[in-house]
């Protein structure tokens, strides 16, 4: 029998938001009551109610503190190369808003590593601290993100699987390059190169650390859940990453799949890191699954930390998803931190796990760049302990959901 591993519990985060939702209830509640009881009865004795109950609910809308990290991938002009770029690519037009934001709404965006220091030293972080982290290595965050981010003197972490990083040695041009006598176009496809990670670093701003070595998945049991086809499998790359071995940062060229041909089955399958793999008919045991796992983290710190010539201690679960035996063997490896959490990053919080939160994109459903601008500011908001923004999130959700169910509705009519 397969039992997957409990993944970290999400509560906290439900928790935080079902908290919030019940307080701005009774606020509104309260404040109904209050303006009927006042017409009703002209006593102005009535807007006592809605005063107390501002006054009590405070206490579980307004918590400042909290250290919001957010989850940047892809930011680009042209992501269609990316099978997953509607999920998880931003244009530059919002990424630059939302840099914005975080400027005009007098946020300080530290290093993950003061995070990481502050949270173990007990030190809480200066009033609007918030945290950038970018994942997977993508070329655009060389061409567009970096460019910005020096705008505004703002640090972040950049996480890389080891497998993609695309073996050219060439700075490509960026929206940063001004030399004239370079005629060559930006490059928006692909994964960024050793030279570009140096040249990030070198910027002071970028902290490159470890985000595994091949992204990868593992089947987890003998169930098929599916069938390779024609339309599916750039979507399911993690099959063809998995059974070719080295370099894989140039996948996206292949016009077919390179190694698990079409037609094939979709077994069942868990990120690699925290599932015990089923392999020639039988489940990984429990002692291979830890020397597996634990080679691959060592293999992270070494040779990441060779490449950049600095210690690589933060790891970043492919997928955000972990579990509590996965966590314990990259801290067993050295990791001082690794992300995966859902709480706030607030000072008496294990310091270890840092939590985060994903920045998307069609945050009604469809493209709205205003909206999606929205949607960050309220996110900054609830970040960073503003629970009184939560109705904002909310209400763009809702109405994703209902745009989603109509064009679900209008294609099958
Ligand atoms: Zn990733």
């Amino acid at each position: 029998m397969n039992t997957p591993e409990t993944p970290l519990n999400r509560r906290p985060r439900k928790r935080r938001k079902l908290r919030a939702v019940a307080a701005l209830s009774a606020l509104f509640l309260a404040v109904c009551a209050g303006i009927v009881g006042l017409v009703w009865s002209g006593s102005w004795w009535w807007l006592l109610l809605p005063a107390v109950t501002a006054a009590v609910t405070h206490r579980f809308l307004y918590r400042p503190g909290a250290v919001p990290v957010f989850t940047f991938h892809s930011v680009s002009d042209a992501p269609d190369w990316l099978p997953w770029a509607p999920d998880i690519s931003l244009g530059s037009d919002l990424f630059a808003r939302m840099l914005q934001t975080l400027a005009d709404t007098g946020c300080r965006v530290v290093p993950t590593r003061e995070l990481v220091a502050c949270r173990r030293e007990g030190r809480p972080l200066p009033a609007r601290s918030v945290v950038l982290h970018f994942d997977d290595g993508y070329l655009d965050n060389w061409v567009a993100a970096l460019p910005y981010l020096k705008r505004h003197g703002m640090p972040a972490t950049l996480f890389v699987s080891l497998d993609f990083i695309d073996p050219g040695a060439e700075l490509r041009p960026s929206l940063d390059t001004e030399d004239p006598s370079d005629a060559r176009p930006l490059q928006w496809d692909g994964y960024l190169n050793r030279a570009e990670l140096a040249a990030m670093e070198a910027t002071g701003l970028i902290d490159v650390q470890s985000h595994g070595t091949d992204h990868g998945r593992v089947a987890v049991g003998p169930r098929v859940v599916g069938e390779l086809t024609a339309a599916n499998w750039r979507n399911l790359a993690w099959l063809q990453w998995a059974a070719v071995p080295g370099n894989k940062s140039r996948w996206y060229l292949e016009q077919e799949p390179a190694a698990v041909p079409l037609g094939s089955p979709v077994p069942e399958n868990l990120p690699s890191l925290t599932a015990r793999r089923w392999l020639d008919g039988r489940r990984e045991s429990e002692q291979e699954y830890r020397d597996r796992v634990s080679a691959e983290f060592q293999r992270c710190r070494r040779e990441l930390g060779e490449m950049l010539g600095k210690p690589v201690d933060l790891f970043c679960w492919p997928q955000n998803h972990t579990t509590p035996r996965a966590r314990e063997l990259a801290l067993q490896a050295g990791f001082a931190a690794t992300t995966g959490g859902w709480f706030e990053n607030r000072p008496g919080e294990d310091p270890s796990l840092i939590s985060r939160i994903h920045v998307g994109k069609d945050v009604l459903g469809l493209p709205c760049t205003a909206a999606d601008a929205f949607y960050f500011r309220a996110q900054v908001a609830v970040g960073l302990g503003n629970y009184y923004w939560y109705p904002a999130l909310m209400l763009c959700q809702a109405t994703r959901s209902m745009v989603r169910l109509a064009t679900k509705l209008l294609q099958r009519g």
